[in-house]
């Protein structure tokens, strides 16, 4: 990576950066690194170039791009935070400090993870660019780790990249970068897992591409006579880490034929009627797999993810995910809160998308509210709940799962899971055995017990559940209950 290269991306997304500004940070960050070599022996401004670099392709401003550059000028040379103000300015300066700040944690497992995530929510709150960069610099430095002499540091890095920031992309809605840190990671966090599923997919994948040819044809034929212009038709494979946890669901189990999205089609169309119209179409070609629509567009993710999902069997009856959206949630699924900062062509940057600014809300009242709070108040902060009406909880492996307030154990096993809330027993609540309604709190860590051979939720939680997720599968319960004493099969002999 050059400057020359970062200038060529630069033009190729269009962005508008000042020129001046730009050679002035990369002869900073040039000069300043000069002794340096990164482990692989590139001279270290190698590192710096490709961090501005994916910032670039993020579309994001300039501010950040700056900043990209500059990101490890302050912790590894002689250049002081307050050279990068006069020469750059105020914001430039806060977003590398804000980065060489998170750049002196260290991750030391689940007893740290909420304090990790604490100052991970600080610096977000402060500015949320400090976490774009700080996930440029973490996928360039996980793309090099191999070349680090060590592997217990490699692990440590690998995993931490798994626990706290493929997380935090996943909640602020970047699909794209979550699944490169997990994919990047996983060989270092379990290489053995990580062969095996490469092995698996290859197997399975042999015929598949021919196979897509043929389902985009023959999409776009027909679409094409009920006059409908899709964008973009093209195939999409599914992350090998996402698919690797998919693999461990109880209703899959390990089985690679019963994952339906291995390869999806992805549609891109102009708005939401073209969606739907869509949608109607593929059906009318194609038989639906019963009970596997899922309109994302109604009702979004709650980070914000749009989509219509539909699997299919398609040409020869063979099944296959089709991912119908529009442009803007396209650009929404890639990039997440990053499509905030985006720059038009006119240099003005995007604003009132409402699915970004849902995504923002919450960073925003973390802001409000840290700022009336001293630092060692915060984790107790985080307890009492000051997200006004969302929690934040973990499992053991460290997903964040997102709640609203007042949600129980019940809320939770459901929202991991439905078979995890048919199951549960129990749960132990940060290490303690607790009942099922207990109320929870941001930051508990809740391991769910459970029973392998139940299949129905108790009925007599449906009053200890917030969510309606919940709620809709203990009512379901109550009345397959219900209909079995109901059913003369089941009376017994007077
Ligand atoms: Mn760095």
């Amino acid at each position: 990576m050059t400057f020359d290269d970062l200038t060529a991306t630069i033009k190729n997304e269009r962005l508008r950066i000042d020129r001046d500004m730009l050679r002035l940070a990369y002869e900073t960050a040039e000069r300043a690194h000069k002794d340096q070599t990164r482990q692989s022996g590139e001279p270290y401004i190698a590192h710096s170039l490709a961090v501005a670099n994916t910032l670039v392709q993020l579309r994001l401003d300039e501010e950040t791009v700056i900043a990209g550059l500059l990101h490890d000028v302050p912790e590894d040379t002689a250049v002081t935070i307050d050279e990068i103000r006069k020469d750059f300015g105020e914001t430039v300066a806060t977003l590398v400090d804000g980065v060489t700040k998170l750049g002196t944690l260290k991750y030391r497992g689940m007893e740290r993870y909420v304090e990790n995530l604490r100052k991970m929510f600080i610096a977000m709150a402060q500015d949320i660019r400090v976490i774009l960069i700080k996930f440029a610099d973490r996928l360039h430095n996980l793309e090099t780790l191999s070349h680090l002499p060590r592997p217990e540091k490699r692990y440590r890095i690998a995993l931490e990249s798994i626990e706290i920031y493929a997380p935090i992309a996943n909640r602020l809605g970047m699909g794209e970068i979550k699944g490169r840190l997990e994919d990047l990671s996983f060989p270092y966090v379990d290489p053995n897992s990580y062969e095996r599923t490469v092995r698996l997919v290859g197997d399975q994948l042999g015929d598949v591409t021919g196979y897509i040819d043929e389902v985009k044809n023959e999409l776009r034929t027909e679409l094409r006579e009920r006059r409908i212009k899709p964008i973009d038709i093209h195939g999409r494979q599914k992350h090998i880490y996402s698919l690797y946890k998919k693999l461990q669901r109880p209703d899959i189990a390990g089985d690679i034929t019963k994952v339906h999205d291995l390869v999806a089609v992805r549609i891109i169309l102009k708005d939401i009627e073209d969606c739907y119209a869509a949608l109607g179409i593929i059906h009318g070609l194609w038989r639906p797999l019963p009970g596997r629509i899922k309109d994302y567009i109604a009702q979004p993710k709650p980070n914000g993810y749009q989509s219509i999902h539909t699997t299919v069997f398609g040409p020869g009856g063979r099944i296959i995910e089709i991912q119908i959206r529009d442009k803007d949630m396209h650009n929404d699924a890639e990039y997440g809160i990053a499509a905030h900062w985006h720059y038009e062509e006119t240099g003005k940057p995007k604003t009132g998308r409402v699915a970004v600014d849902r995504k923002l809300g919450w960073v925003r009242e973390l802001a409000e509210w840290q700022k009336e709070l001293e630092n060692e108040q915060y984790l107790e902060a985080l307890r009492i709940d000051a997200f006004s009406n969302r929690i934040f909880c973990f499992t053991p492996k460290g997903d964040v799962i997102d709640l609203p307030e007042g949600a129980s154990a019940i809320d939770f096993a459901f929202a991991v899971h439905s078979d995890l809330g048919n199951q549960m027993m129990g749960a132990r609540v940060n290490g303690k055995f607790e009942p099922v309604a207990t109320v929870l709190r941001s930051g508990d860590v809740i391991e769910v017990v459970i029973d392998r051979n139940r299949v129905r939720p108790n009925p007599d939680w449906l009053p200890f559940v917030k969510t309606s997720i919940a709620r809709e599968r203990i009512r379901k319960a109550q009345r397959e209950e219900r209909d079995e004493t109901n059913d003369p099969r089941f009376k017994p002999d007077d």
